[in-house]
């Protein structure tokens, strides 16, 4: 049977622990969807349209790997995407504690699709969309915080 995994998430923006968590799935799995959920009651940094092309330049050429915008219960866009499992990455007891409450009720509406944690590695642990977004704004340099993108 083939494997499609969906990784959702808000990828405000999309950071090395993300990129991290997408090469270890593609390890797992067949293929996967990159979900960038669009929420009109948070405010981004970035357009969902940025997103999904700065992901789109970092995986450019991997024909497993596709990324698209989504609004709306994820579990509704893993219908859409033919997912058979959902992957999310953990880094902290704090961070288990959220996605179990998520795998678990996600789990609840579709039975057919289970979440599979993936393990951020030691040295990624600290690195948060939210910590990239405060670099940014300050004008600092973030870049040893986010993926290469290919030529
Ligand atoms: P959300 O708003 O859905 O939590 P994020 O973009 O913040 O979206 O995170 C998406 C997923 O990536 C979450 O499962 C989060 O735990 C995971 N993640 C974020 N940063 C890292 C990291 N440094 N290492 C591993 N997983 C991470």
């Amino acid at each position: 049977m083939k494997t499609t995994a969906v990784f959702p998430g808000s990828f405000d923006p999309f950071t090395l622990g993300h990129q991290a968590i997408v090469e270890k799935a593609l390890l797992l799995f067949d293929e996967l969807a990159i979900a960038v959920g669009v929420n009109a009651g948070k405010q981004s940094l970035f357009t969902v349209d940025e997103r999904v092309q700065s992901i789109k330049d970092v995986f450019k050429g991997d024909a497993r790997v596709r990324v698209e915008p989504y609004e709306g219960l994820t579990v509704d866009y893993c219908k859409k995407a033919g997912a058979t499992h959902m992957v999310r990455g953990l880094r902290t007891v704090a961070d288990f504690e959220q996605e179990r409450l998520m795998a678990q009720a996600n789990k609840l509406m579709l039975p057919s699709v289970e979440t599979v944690f993936l393990l951020a590695s030691p040295e990624q642990t600290f690195i948060s969309s939210t910590v990239v977004r405060d670099v940014l704004k300050s004008g600092g340099d973030a870049s040893n915080f986010l993926p290469e993108i290919k030529p």
